[in-house]
């Protein structure tokens, strides 16, 4: 069975004893020392200015969005994971979706001015499968109209823009450490923010808004990781380039194969090092996507629809109707990619959607 992903497990013997560590310590929570080390480490990884290690990825946006949506409107991509728009109704906040780049996958930027009102608090979009956003040019539209930004780069981890961290920009950037992430720690995440005054806020909200343990800086609520979570993320970590090389090689056979190919495949921003995070295949119709998807599965393979459906169409959005998300998310298929999946596999998938064998 080929599944679409699955989770770069470290040798159990790294894994247990950084668990015998936590074990040691006698502490499992509460940003011990393996969470504080992991966050070194990544800050380092990174090149970031500052990382807040959290439970998982939709926790930061909660408080994100808690913190600066300020109970308005937000404009959203409807192109993303439901995690993404969830967060914002979750929060008291209204999306309002704004059509995606047909190429990028990312929101169009040109489109966002049009979406703003007098309600409208912050931009939240996502880097889809790594793939940067406009940044530039979604900064200026905030900085004239005077809203936040916040990214939802769950899929962005190790991707830089310009030469500089992707998690570098916006107020606040988020990222997935879920497993089937490219960097994991079983279920985790991370905020990011380059702003000493916010990035603080942000600290104690997802810490109970704890300053010590008998005051209280304000409201915060429980986005701590765990030890065990942490010492899953440092027995990982020595694998990261590994994880991402191998990534690269097998995209590069995909590429070998889908180039020239009819399908549309994803492009990416130019000036970005990417991640090889996913590898998306965009069919000319839904019934040629399911008709692919049949035929894989009866060679046991199992790509995923993702993402599927477009956003503004689940019940708790009210979204307006978008073109280009619906159309692509009705297309998109993405195909297996991890780090021990075969070159022959590779091979047998791309024979299947070339209609070779
Ligand atoms: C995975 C994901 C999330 C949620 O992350 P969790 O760690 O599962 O909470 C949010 N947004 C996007 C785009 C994702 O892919």
């Amino acid at each position: 069975m080929i599944p679409v992903t699955k989770t770069f497990l470290p040798p159990i013997d790294e894994y247990l004893a950084l668990v015998n560590r936590a074990y040691g310590n006698h502490w499992l929570t509460n940003r011990g020392e393996l969470v504080k080390e992991l966050e070194a480490k990544l800050v380092d990884y990174l090149k970031v200015s500052k990382i807040t290690i959290t439970n998982n990825g939709t926790v930061p946006l909660q408080i994100a969005l808690k913190l600066l949506g300020n109970n308005g409107e937000i404009i959203t991509t409807p192109f993303s994971y439901v995690a993404t728009t969830a967060a914002i109704v979750w929060e008291n906040c209204t999306p309002v979706f704004v059509d995606i780049h047909p190429d990028f996958l990312t929101i169009d930027e040109s489109k966002i001015e049009a979406a703003i009102t007098s309600k409208t608090t912050a931009i939240l979009a996502t880097h889809v499968f790594g793939n940067p956003c406009n940044v530039d040019a979604i900064a200026s539209i905030a900085q004239k109209h005077n809203l936040k930004v916040i990214y939802d780069a769950a899929h962005s981890f190790g991707v830089s823009f310009n030469g500089k961290s992707i998690f570098e920009f916006g107020d606040v950037s988020t990222c997935s450490f879920h497993a089937t992430k490219l960097f994991h720690t079983a279920e985790g995440g991370a905020m990011f923010c380059k702003d000493p005054e916010l990035q603080h806020k942000l600290y104690y909200s997802h810490n109970f808004g704890h300053n010590g343990p008998l005051a209280f800086y304000g409201l915060g609520i429980n986005g701590k990781i765990s030890e065990l979570q942490a010492a899953m993320g440092l027995a990982v970590f020595p694998y990261i380039n590994h994880i991402i090389a191998r990534r690269k090689e097998i995209v590069e056979l995909y590429e070998r194969f889908l180039i020239g190919s009819n399908f549309q495949l994803l492009k990416i921003r130019p000036n970005t090092e990417w991640n090889y995070s996913y590898y998306p295949v965009i069919f000319s119709s839904e019934r040629e996507l399911l008709q692919i998807i049949s035929e894989l599965n009866a060679k046991q393979i199992f790509p995923r629809r993702y993402f599927y459906p477009s956003l503004n169409t689940i019940p708790f959005s009210n979204g307006a109707p978008m073109q280009i998300s619906e159309s692509i998310a009705s297309r998109i298929l993405c195909l297996p990619l991890y780090t021990d999946l075969a070159k022959e596999d590779v091979i047998q998938i791309c024979n299947t959607l070339l209609r070779k064998s």
